[in-house]
């Protein structure tokens, strides 16, 4: 399969944090980019890409669709050899509602995508944003396969509409599209699976979680003390570059792992301490089990989350997006750093 480097590119959810990277990069690399925005009046949400596209005139084309409305990704498709699918709600805490938040634009919105892709003759690969959510619920899952890090064979079956229905939702919307790529011949589909994502924004928007996070470890959030959780982390920029290398490496195949290394929070803090000094307030220890047990669920975090969460270590095995991709990770320092002053420029901290 060939890919026509001449033809358009459709990336859905472009004003996002980590659609905007690999349109940056995209742009960068001369192709014409066609993205689509939810809601193509909220221009706040990608003003950042209308001042990235005037370097590039006529290269960046915008298109309004809603992951809940059948069919309305079409037109933005049309003539489009890659498909870059990156939207769908990224939120593990303020869930009202998991099925309408999560599940429904997750999955619903993955098979619309996909059913225009069906119909558009020019598409001839997509590559999916899942997620390391897909292949784990809990921690505590690492206990029962028989490797020390996760690779890319594993699935997520402890998640469900009640626990974890982020990780949930990414499940679901990732097997959907597996199984309608699998009912055709015509377009491949290439999965990329970042763990938590870090490294600086194009953008000032603050609702991604990826962005919160870093603000609230610098904000004084935790400052008394963050709970013994570990986290599979990469740069956004890696993981921007993987979807470029997944969309035009012809020989690529299946589900990639993005995790650069896996660290505490109170690790990342001691990254941010002996860069910036005492800039921030910081986290210096760790809650012990029995506060978080009190506390957590004020926090966010409910029993059943707190006993197969905290304290257990988590690892991923990046070996096989290295060997398929090529793709070089960044060091985990340079993303922390680098985020924590992009924050600081755009005063955001
Ligand atoms: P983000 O900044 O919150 O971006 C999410 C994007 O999805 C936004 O563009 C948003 O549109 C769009 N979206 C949500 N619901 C939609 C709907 N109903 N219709 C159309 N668009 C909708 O988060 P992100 O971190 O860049 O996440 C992008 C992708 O990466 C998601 O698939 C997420 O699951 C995945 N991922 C993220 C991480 C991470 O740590 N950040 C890790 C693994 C996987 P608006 O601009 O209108 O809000």
């Amino acid at each position: 399969m060939t890919i026509n480097k001449n033809k358009p590119i459709l990336v859905t959810g472009g004003g996002g944090y980590i659609a905007s990277w690999i349109i940056k990069y995209l742009l960068d690399d001369g192709y014409t980019v066609h993205t689509t925005i939810r809601k193509i009046e909220e221009k706040e949400k990608y003003k950042h890409l209308e001042h990235i596209g005037e370097n590039y005139p006529n290269k960046l084309i915008f298109f309004e669709a809603d992951l809940l409305k059948p069919d309305s990704f079409a037109n933005a498709m049309e003539g489009c050899e890659v498909v870059i699918h990156t939207a769908s709600p990224f939120m593990v805490t303020k869930i009202k509602d998991p099925e309408i938040d999560l599940i429904k634009p997750a999955k619903e919105g993955t098979a619309n995508v996909l059913r225009s892709v069906n119909v558009i003759q020019s598409v001839k690969r997509v590559v999916l944003t899942s997620s390391c959510a897909s292949i784990y619920g809990d921690n505590i899952d690492i206990k029962s396969i028989n490797k020390d890090s996760f690779t890319e064979e594993f699935w997520n079956t402890t998640s469900n509409i009640n626990h974890n229905p982020y990780s949930y939702s990414k499940t679901l919307a990732e097997q959907e599209a597996w199984d309608i790529a699998s009912k055709q011949s015509r377009w491949d589909l290439i999965v990329i699976n970042p763990a938590f994502v870090m490294g600086p924004a194009l953008s000032k928007r603050v609702d991604s979680t990826s962005v919160q996070t870093m603000q609230q470890l610098c904000n004084g959030t935790f400052f008394f003390g963050v709970p013994e959780l570990w986290f599979g982390i990469t740069d956004v920029r890696d993981v921007a570059k993987a979807h470029i290398l997944a969309s035009f490496n012809e020989n690529a195949k299946g589900r990639h792992i993005i995790c650069s290394e896996s660290l505490t929070m109170l690790s990342m803090a001691q990254i941010l301490k002996d860069h910036f000094g005492n800039k921030f307030l910081l986290p210096s220890s760790t809650l012990p089990y029995f506060l978080i047990w009190l506390f957590g669920p004020l926090m966010g975090y409910n029993h059943s989350y707190i006993e197969k969460n905290i304290g257990q270590s988590v690892k991923f095995d990046n070996s096989y997006t290295i060997k398929d991709l090529g793709l070089q990770f960044t060091d985990i320092k340079t993303t922390l750093i680098e985020h924590a002053e992009q924050l600081i420029n755009d005063q955001l901290i």
